[in-house]
């Protein structure tokens, strides 16, 4: 098990009146109500912020850093994702967006769009090497990682041995940054402007590498604002409404990655799935387990409504973001980046991802058997209702947690109410009464 894990979603226990609405919504059944407040089992939770959409009272939120973290480096690097370009109206040159970032504090900026572009060549080429295996699903949103490990460990050898954009930015930006200033690495922070609660946890707990380039990830939300000053300001200036004196190189290629689909479409094949929205990717990752999808070679899936941009960290309403963004591509060449010199060494994971069952069920195969015969023995006792009255989102979640001591069977109200009822003898209408 993973020591020190760092996730982002986290519960503002005040604010939690014990709805269980988010209960029954989280993906991987990582929430539990117990003693009337929510409880996240951060090893499971594949940080989607399904729960902060749900939440009717803003109990859920994303941890992430402070725009005053800008103060602890020297040299400050800000990583812009495409969906931050979605954010703006009337867009049509990125250029003043990156102009604003230097004008906010930002001593440099390194568009992860750009790097975008080189893993779409990479990945092209990747699809045409002997032996891969196909489909190969996109390794760029970390929710579906997680979910893939934690729920589909047979597909874990589809998912892309490539970086994620902002890994690859990281890593180009840094070393970039290190030769043109001579300063040691410390005293250089990298800044990625993240639009969903699951780009921090892939910082502070990656998978698939061993530790990020990343110093630091501030919010699209908490950035905008600023920005949208620091624009004017930048517009001011310029009259000549020429903004590029920062340098912008990624073209339609790139920024499509904050699209939904965006990034299947740049590999130019049409054997291609994209989905996005959680259970949408749980559908397909279903059929693909259940080997119901073909002649399909690349799978993007984005857990979150219209890819990247309908992140819970945005501001901008997710379809809205997707026609802003399919805007400002009409006016960007096809791609900005140049990989005929070969790729990256940092644009390939060194790690495996490797399976986190969801149950564990004991440390030998005896006490697992034995364990599961407890769990479906306790099954077979709960009315099968799914209700979530006891705090788990499942009647099979609940026996589990009483057969780990977790909980007791009474937390159950219709197996509470069906016991003193047949002590009265009375029938309830349960199944099984
Ligand atoms: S939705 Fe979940 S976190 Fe929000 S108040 Fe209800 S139980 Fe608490
Ligand atoms: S972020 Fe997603 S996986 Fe994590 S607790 Fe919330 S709903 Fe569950």
């Amino acid at each position: 098990m993973e020591k020190n894990y760092l996730l982002s979603v986290t519960l503002d226990s005040e604010n939690c009146t014990g709805c269980t609405n988010c209960l029954k919504r989280c993906p991987t059944e990582a929430i539990r109500v117990r003693g009337g407040k929510a409880k996240i089992k951060k090893m499971y939770c594949i940080d989607c912020g399904e729960c902060i959409r749900i939440c009717p009272h803003h109990a859920k939120r994303a941890a992430y850093d402070s725009l005053d973290t800008l103060a602890d480096f020297e040299y400050k690097i800000a990583l812009p994702p495409p969906s931050l370009y979605a954010q703006f109206n009337n867009l049509d040159d990125k250029s003043l967006v990156l102009d604003a970032l230097i004008q906010f504090g930002f001593d440099e900026v390194f568009e992860v769009a750009a790097a975008a572009e080189i893993i779409s060549a990479a990945t092209r080429q990747e699809l045409r090497r002997e032996g891969v295996r196909l489909p190969l699903i996109s390794s760029a949103c970390p929710s579906t990682v997680r979910l893939i490990r934690v729920r589909f460990p047979n597909l874990i050898d589809n998912i892309s041995r490539l970086a994620a954009p902002i890994d690859l930015a990281a890593d180009l930006a840094v070393k970039a940054a290190i030769t043109k200033t001579g300063l040691p690495r410390e005293k250089i922070g990298v800044f990625f402007i993240t639009p969903c609660p699951a780009k921090v946890t892939s910082v502070y707990s990656p998978l698939g590498i061993g530790k990020s380039n990343v110093d630091r990830v501030i919010a699209v939300s908490d950035i905008y604002p600023k920005l949208l000053s620091a624009m004017k300001k930048v517009y001011e200036k310029y009259d000549d409404d020429d903004f590029s004196h920062t340098n912008t190189i990624a073209g339609k290629i790139g920024v499509s990655w904050g699209n939904r689909g965006g990034e299947a479409a740049g590999l130019i094949i049409d054997r291609y799935l994209a989905a996005d929205g959680i259970e949408n990717v749980i559908r397909v990752l279903n059929d693909l387990e259940d080997n119901k999808i073909h002649n399909v070679d690349f799978i993007e899936l984005n857990a979150c409504a219209g890819g990247c941009v309908g992140g819970v960290l945005t501001v901008e309403n997710p379809f809205i973001a997707n026609v802003k963004l399919n805007k400002l591509r009409k006016y960007l060449p096809v791609s900005g980046t140049h990989t005929e010199d070969g790729f990256p060494e940092s644009i390939r994971l060194t790690k495996p991802i490797e399976y986190l069952p969801l149950f564990e069920y004991g440390g030998s195969v005896a006490e697992s058997i034995a364990m599961m015969q407890k769990i479906d023995a306790q099954f077979a006792r709960l009315p099968g209702l799914d209700c979530g009255c006891c705090g788990a989102p499942s009647c099979r979640a609940h026996a589990e947690d009483i057969i780990k001591g977790k909980t007791t069977e009474n937390e159950c109200i219709h197996l509470l109410k069906k016991n003193l009822q047949a002590l009265a003898g009375v029938s309830t209408g349960i199944s099984g009464d």
